[in-house]
């Protein structure tokens, strides 16, 4: 099955939704944002009338529109600091086209709700320059559903695009994974045949190859990317950095209600992740073989399963446990907001959310109270040939 047909964030702002557990997410934004900044910059040096930007995979909550506000700051420190502005910064003459993208059922509604306040900010920063003789900003925002995978905008209508916590997501799960194969786990294990692993990395190489095709024909020549997901730093994808234990946890969590008699093994063993967190020769031999962009940049960087957030070790009266306890809720809720629904489509009305979600996050306290994991995120940045 397609992964667009099965995939959202939880949608609304309650408990489990992805506005509300999406702090990791805004975190890695903010690691990024420097990366970001540069690479406007160096757009802006060529000074484009009309500047096309892209957000792919922007979801719905608090990070949607965070790269739009990122690229804005820039234009506005840029504007302060010219003391004479070029004429390109001056009032009408730039405008800005952003797409936000996402798959057909993600809820881009909250999104538009958000669009007033967000264009009120943006025209006090801005005050007389960039927006219209009318006071309009010309800041033109619209939606653009469909995956990525394939084409979206049209030809050379792009200066910038990006992805931030997205491109770890398959278009589909990789053909020739079957139940046998890999036992009791939904992801590449320490136990999975090497075949299984291959399979993932075709599926992943294939997929980033279709990715930069697509936007090579979207990106006018000297256009950016600055791409970042989740991937791995060693060749290896089982070691600990590798993000590879959360699936192998969620499966522990999955397998506790097979030995309880309320779902299949069966039906365990038939799901497998629409997921790859690729190293960095993998990801520079697809750019290189694709042969459109030419790689900037390319960095890995650590962030703590938690987000990190409120951790302070010496704070009296909280013990190690306790902490471990409640980063464990935090994870679990995070990868709840992301992963609920595939389950849900693959498992049904068999599968008690909740509890799965309670034990899954008693495993990750576990884990947590003997080693600070962390995730690997890599960022590459790249240039339209
Ligand atoms: N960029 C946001 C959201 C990350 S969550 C942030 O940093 O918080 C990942 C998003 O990628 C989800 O909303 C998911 O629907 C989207 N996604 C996954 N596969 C996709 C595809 N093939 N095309 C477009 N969006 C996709």
């Amino acid at each position: 099955m397609e992964v667009e047909q099965i995939l959202h964030m939880n949608k609304g702002d309650d408990e489990t939704s992805y506005a509300k557990n999406s702090k990791i997410q805004c975190k890695i934004l903010s690691i990024t944002k420097p990366i970001i900044e540069e690479t406007v910059l160096k757009i802006l040096a060529h000074m484009p009338k009309s500047f096309g930007v892209a957000d792919l995979g922007c979801s719905s909550g608090p990070n949607s529109l965070l790269l739009v506000s990122e690229v804005m700051d820039v234009i506005h420190a840029e504007y302060s600091r010219l003391s004479e502005p070029s004429l390109q910064f001056q009032s009408s003459t730039l405008e800005f086209r952003v797409f936000l993208n996402d798959l057909f059922s993600n809820d881009f509604n909250t999104i538009f709700m958000s669009l007033p306040e967000f264009y009120d900010k943006f025209k006090q920063d801005f005050k007389n320059s960039i927006t219209s003789d009318e006071g309009r900003p010309n800041l033109f925002i619209s939606a653009v559903p469909g995956s990525f995978y394939g084409r979206l905008f049209p030809t050379k209508s792009l200066h910038f695009a990006h992805s931030s916590s997205s491109l770890h997501w398959l278009s589909q799960v990789p053909p020739g994974l079957d139940t046998a194969l890999n036992k009791g786990k939904i992801y590449i294990s320490k136990s999975s045949p090497v075949c299984v692993f291959e399979a993932y990395s075709q599926q992943f190489q294939k997929d980033f190859s279709v990715f930069l095709k697509s936007r090579a024909e979207e990106i006018v020549s000297g256009g950016r990317m600055v791409l970042s997901f989740m991937g791995r730093r060693c060749s290896d994808p089982t070691t600990e950095e590798s993000c590879y234990l959360q699936w192998e946890l969620l499966a522990q969590a999955l397998m506790t209600f097979v030995l309880e008699g309320s779902i299949e093994e069966e039906k365990v063993e038939s799901f497998h992740a629409p997921y790859y967190a690729p190293c960095p020769e993998e990801l520079n031999l697809v750019v290189q073989k694709e042969g459109s962009f030419v790689a900037d940049r390319l960095e890995a960087f650590e962030i703590d399963w938690d987000g990190g957030a409120d951790l302070d070790e010496n704070t009296d009266n909280i013990t190690k446990e306790t902490i471990a306890i409640s980063s464990g809720e935090r994870v679990a809720k995070t990868i709840r907001a992301v992963v609920e629904s595939m389950l849900e489509s693959h498992f049904g009305e068999d599968l008690m959310m909740d509890a799965l979600f309670q034990r899954y996050a008693e495993l990750v306290s576990d884990r947590l109270s003997k080693s600070r994991n962390k995730y690997i995120n890599l960022v590459i940045s790249l240039i339209k040939n």
